[in-house]
């Protein structure tokens, strides 16, 4: 059935990376029109911007990828465990070739705002050059860590060489060989770039105000064995994660916690599973750890004597071990050479946790309380606005005139992720209250339940979903308690961005929903099943 008011497309989506691809994928197999908007030069979303030096997936890339198509599972090839961003980059190309995508793309278009039409239904979208476009589906593909978290460092402008957020990596590349580097921030993209830049800079020198526990990644080629295996098994794969709490191919739950093993048993489980690399170290050993205090505090000090082992010198090494706070209350990276290259003359570490606070950044440096550093490039390895900053830049409004950036002043609710009451018609992929999960598990999972709905409004005639106020504030409820119950909810204390809680002038709020990725699959399912009892259909006159 036809709309009465005629959008120039079924759908507009704002962000090319994995969400805006895999959407064109599903929007087009339901025989709709879409158009995604990319203010980038290329497509690829996270993997385009974030070019600095070790860039890589934390996921293992034979499952950090769009599931959609037999065909380009069976015919990509990842070269090693944690492919770095050029090839995630290459990859994201070649679905968009094999799949026909570049119709639908439109880059270097920044969407500047979007209201919603009450008398038509319709999205009227906005360009940064003053171009109108309408919608009858307005999709937020932008990603849940993409909008930059630049702080208020004093002077941060005055600095005579390039200064830059980690994620505005000059796309054509920066010389830094024989440069002094400073790096502000010590997340896990300062993890992946230090000991990369290291390599060839003069120096590098980190300011650290947080550690962080960070786990070995390990590395690893793809050998033709593995490949051969993992093709030859790609529907268990799949539905391994679509299965698993963080949507990973992992083997959990264990079906054994650490408070119940002996202590012996304990450290013997740790050391097998700490040279195999990846998260399968939580989520491979024991079921408890982040719900049981006294067990996360047992691997987090397993970490920390790891930390201690690997850093000579024992003064950087107690810096660099955390301390007050649970593994995972902050996002734990993983580590590829990044506690060696402290070994390294030519990195050091600043401590800017307290008396040795940073003050400002200079023509020529960074001057903390302790004294001056010279530089020759700062970066501001400095995260991310997660999960609400990309949909708030953009003024987006809903019915009733607010702006969604209005609405979630002082909490961030949704619905599941995927939609927001007082805005009919938005979809968000990977919104606050999703999940935080392996990201191509839950872009995938979202597309198909927005596409889902739209197919079955499309079918029923209906020209508008309002999403509940009710049901909103059920699952902001159910997630704040399921929250409550985790040791991330201690994140506030140590400023994780997995509650908001990095952004200057911003209250703290739940943004995740930990319940598992996989029952929040079954619920999206669930709701698709039920006729989406979430929403309220209209018909316009
Ligand atoms: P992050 O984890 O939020 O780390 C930001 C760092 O900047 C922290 O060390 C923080 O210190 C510091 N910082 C922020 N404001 C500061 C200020 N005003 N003065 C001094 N220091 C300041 O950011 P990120 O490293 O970019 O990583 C963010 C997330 O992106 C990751 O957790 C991950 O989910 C994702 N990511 C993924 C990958 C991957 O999968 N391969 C790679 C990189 C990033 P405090 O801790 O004290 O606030």
């Amino acid at each position: 059935m036809a709309s009465k008011h005629q959008a120039d497309y079924d759908v507009i989506g704002i962000g090319a990376g994995f969400a805006g691809l895999g959407l064109i994928h599903y929007i087009k197999e339901a025989g709709l029109s879409i158009k995604v908007f990319d203010r980038a030069t290329d497509i690829g979303g996270t993997w385009t911007w974030n070019r600095y030096p070790g860039a890589a997936t934390d996921s293992e890339g034979f499952y950090y990828c769009l599931t959609f198509s037999k065909e380009i599972l069976q015919e990509w090839s990842w070269s090693q465990r944690y492919p770095g961003w050029e090839e995630t980059h290459r990859y994201l190309h070649f679905v968009a070739e094999k799949c026909d995508m570049w119709p639908h793309i439109q880059l270097e278009t920044e969407i500047v705002s979007a209201q919603f039409q009450e008398g038509s239904g319709l999205w009227l979208v906005t360009t940064g050059n003053g171009d109108t476009v309408t919608c009858k589906y307005f999709v937020s593909a932008m990603g849940m860590i993409s909008e930059p978290n630049v702080p208020n460092i004093q002077g941060k402008d005055d600095f005579n060489g390039p200064c830059f957020h980690s994620s505005r990596w000059p796309q054509e590349g920066l010389d830094y060989a024989g440069k002094r580097v400073g790096i502000i921030g010590t997340g896990a993209t300062t993890v992946q770039m230090l000991p990369e830049m290291a390599k060839t800079a003069a120096s590098v020198t980190a300011f650290q105000r947080t550690p962080n526990f960070v786990m070995p990644a390990v590395q690893k080629p793809m050998t033709p064995e593995w490949e051969k295996d993992i093709k030859d098994n790609y529907d268990k794969i799949i539905e391994t994660c679509r299965n698993h709490v963080f949507g990973m191919c992992f083997n959990s739950p264990v079906g054994r916690n650490l408070a119940d093993t002996p202590p012996d048993e304990v450290q013997r489980i740790l050391e097998e599973q700490w040279p195999k690399g990846s998260f399968a170290f939580v989520f491979e050993t024991f079921d408890d750890l982040l719900t049981s205090a006294d067990s996360n505090k047992a691997v987090a000090d397993f970490i920390c004597n790891k930390i201690r082992q690997k850093v000579d010198d024992p003064v950087v090494a107690e810096l660099l071990c955390p301390e007050g706070y649970p593994l995972f209350a902050k996002r734990p990276p993983l580590d590829h050479g990044y506690f060696e290259a402290y070994n390294r003359d030519n990195v050091n570490l600043v401590d800017i946790s307290g008396k040795g606070a940073l003050v400002e950044i200079t023509e020529s440096g960074v001057r903390t309380t302790d004294g001056h550093h010279d530089f020759d490039i700062i970066v501001l390895a400095t995260g991310f606005k997660a999960y609400t900053g990309s949909p708030e830049a953009v003024a987006i409004t809903g019915r009733g005139g607010a702006t969604l950036t209005e609405k979630w002043k002082s909490q961030s609710p949704s619905i599941m992720g995927v939609c927001v009451a007082d805005f009919p018609n938005l979809f968000l992929i990977t919104g606050p209250q999703a999940p935080f999960a392996n990201l191509p598990t839950s872009i995938e999972q979202n597309i198909m339940w927005i596409t889902d709905c739209i197919k079955s409004m499309e079918s029923q005639g209906y020209d508008v979903c309002a999403p509940k106020l009710a049901a909103e504030e059920e699952w902001v409820a159910h997630t704040a308690e399921i929250h409550g119950q985790t040791l991330m909810a201690e994140g506030h204390k140590v400023n994780s961005w997995m509650m908001g809680a990095n952004i200057e002038n911003k209250d703290p709020r739940v943004l995740i929903y930990f319940g598992g990725a996989n029952v929040y699959y079954d619920k999206l399912r669930e709701s698709v099943d039920n006729g989406f009892p979430e929403l309220e259909f209209e018909r316009l006159a």
